[in-house]
């Protein structure tokens, strides 16, 4: 009777819903855009009301428009962009502030004061992470300076949450404080070794545990949703970071799998096993999820111009009306010609992290021509992504096996055909690649058992299609080398 589980994938710029059928095909979706605030240049905030009417109505919509009934609904499931975070009033569910999101580099100042203040490899060591004002624990401490609410956040009378613990308030009868492992890990605030709130760095940043919430497994009923949400009592039976959600969705459950989601920028997770790994190359250790009793671990790292750079193609260089029309004319090459472009538009990430180098295209000779220059810009997605996974594979000790890939930009054939080239492992591509709604389903799927475990939930994951790698590794390592070359000559400082 049950045959449904819906996703709600609560996102920086919307909120969404997808419902899925027990083979995981993704039916139907809802989605409901809503407003970014910027107080003052790089400060952004949301309006908690507007995170959880969107969230509710995209639910609401959704099964209103499917025309199912609660009752056919196994579970949802949530995830939710990560580290933006709320404060709120326990007595009222009131917010004392916007909700602080993670762009926002308003608590910067706080970062830098713990790193002069020597905690920068404590936050390393116990975090998993990079000391960075993206996290939750700076944008909390600013709140709790700030609005003057340390004697309040002593008396137990605020609750902090990140999206996930917001939702879950509110949305959940009996209003559980709580946030899952992959979110905490998130915080700047969890060791994820003890898996516990980190008291070294409460105490640095004057953060009272009375504010916390309870830490929760990934997998789990958190509680039945209120019954005026959908018109009866609903299990929310899993909570997700959505890069994590996606890492899950793509069945990615054995160490050494990994997956790249291309959109703006690209996000790579590969699955690390039951232990952290201490990176030698500045990438983010962190949860992938808790299921019973057992952890996964994730090493985490970032393109910050993906996809983004055939937006720039389109819309500030005009070189092609859309962004599928840079496959074609890619493609229509044999090779690069000796063109590379470095889109440093804003730094280089992992494993350079070069805050102060600037993009380049260079080897440009009479005969280079637009293609050239679009050849280039999706070269350096898979470039720069190859740069990752070689930190990952140094990091972890595992050679991946295969990439799992999604996101926007995935969709092009010449980009991840030239991925599998230049990594010289296959990229395989799923028939959903709605990955991070789906994995927060099968997290939900899992916890109330319409799937029995993890094969069974693997068994869901389908392949849409390969991309086996055929270049020569002569004419790969020329390339890479000329990336290279590219690269140190974009960079700020010689190495
Ligand atoms: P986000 O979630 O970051 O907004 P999406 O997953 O929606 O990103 O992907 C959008 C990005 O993918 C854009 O930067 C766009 O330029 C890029 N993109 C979309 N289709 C293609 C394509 N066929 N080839 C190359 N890039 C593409």
């Amino acid at each position: 009777m049950q045959h449904y589980i819906i996703a709600m994938d609560q996102g920086t710029t919307s909120s969404r819903a997808v419902l899925f059928d027990r083979q995981g095909n993704a039916l139907a979706q809802h989605n409901i855009e809503y407003p970014q605030i910027y107080p003052q240049p790089g400060w952004v905030e949301h309006d908690p009301a507007a995170i959880l009417g969107t969230q509710t109505q995209a639910l609401r919509q959704l099964v209103s428009a499917t025309g199912i009934g609660p009752q056919e609904i196994a579970a949802v499931g949530l995830t939710n962009q990560r580290e933006t975070t709320l404060l709120w009033e326990r007595d009222t569910g009131k917010p004392v502030y916007n909700a602080i999101v993670w762009q926002c580099r308003r608590s910067a100042p706080y970062v830098e004061r713990l790193c002069a203040q020597g905690f920068e490899q404590h936050i390393r060591d116990t975090t998993g992470l990079i000391p960075d004002a993206y996290f939750s624990a700076t944008k909390l401490a600013w709140l709790l300076d700030e609005l003057n609410l340390h004697a309040r956040a002593q008396a137990g009378e605020l609750c902090f949450g990140t999206v996930d613990t917001w939702l879950a308030w509110n949305m959940v009868q009996g209003r559980p404080h709580v946030t899952d492992v992959s979110n905490a890990s998130r915080t700047m605030l969890f060791d994820i070794h003890t898996m516990d709130w980190d008291d070294t760095l409460l105490r640095a940043l004057h953060i009272p545990r009375a504010v916390l919430p309870e830490v929760i497994d990934t997998a789990g009923v958190v509680g039945e949703l209120k019954a005026d949400i959908l018109g009866a009592a609903v299990p929310l039976a899993s909570m997700a970071g959505d890069q994590q959600a996606a890492l899950f969705g793509q069945a990615c459950y054995r160490l050494g799998m990994l997956k790249n989601t291309y959109g703006t920028g690209c996000f790579l997770l590969m699955n690390t096993g039951h232990k952290p790994v201490a990176s030698q190359h500045r990438l983010v250790s962190t949860v992938a999820w808790r299921i019973g009793k057992t952890t996964t671990y994730a090493l985490e790292g970032s393109v910050f111009i993906g996809g983004a750079a055939v937006q720039w193609l389109r819309d500030e260089m005009g070189l092609i009306q859309s962004a599928a029309e840079s496959e074609t004319l890619a493609a229509s090459l044999t090779d690069n010609g000796g063109v590379y472009m470095v889109p440093a538009f804003t730094g280089l990430g992992a494993p350079y992290w070069d805050m102060y180098s600037r993009g380049l295209i260079m080897g440009l000779t009479r005969g280079s021509g637009r293609a050239h220059i679009v050849r280039a810009a999706l070269e350096s997605i898979a470039y720069q992504s190859v740069d990752l996974v070689e930190a990952m594979a140094r990091d972890s000790g595992v050679r991946p096996k295969e990439l799992r890939v999604d996101g926007g930009a995935s969709a092009n054939g010449f980009l991840m055909q030239y991925q599998a080239d230049m990594l010289q492992t296959p990229v395989v591509r799923p028939a959903v690649t709605e990955t991070t709604a789906l994995g927060a389903a099968l997290l939900a799927g899992l916890a109330v058992e319409v799937w029995p475990d993890l094969a069974a939930v693997s068994g869901i994951w389908r392949q849409e299609r390969r991309f086996e790698p055929t270049m020569p590794q002569t004419a790969r390592d020329q390339a890479l080398l000329g990336w290279h070359g590219a690269v140190a000559r974009a960079r700020s400082r010689a190495e």
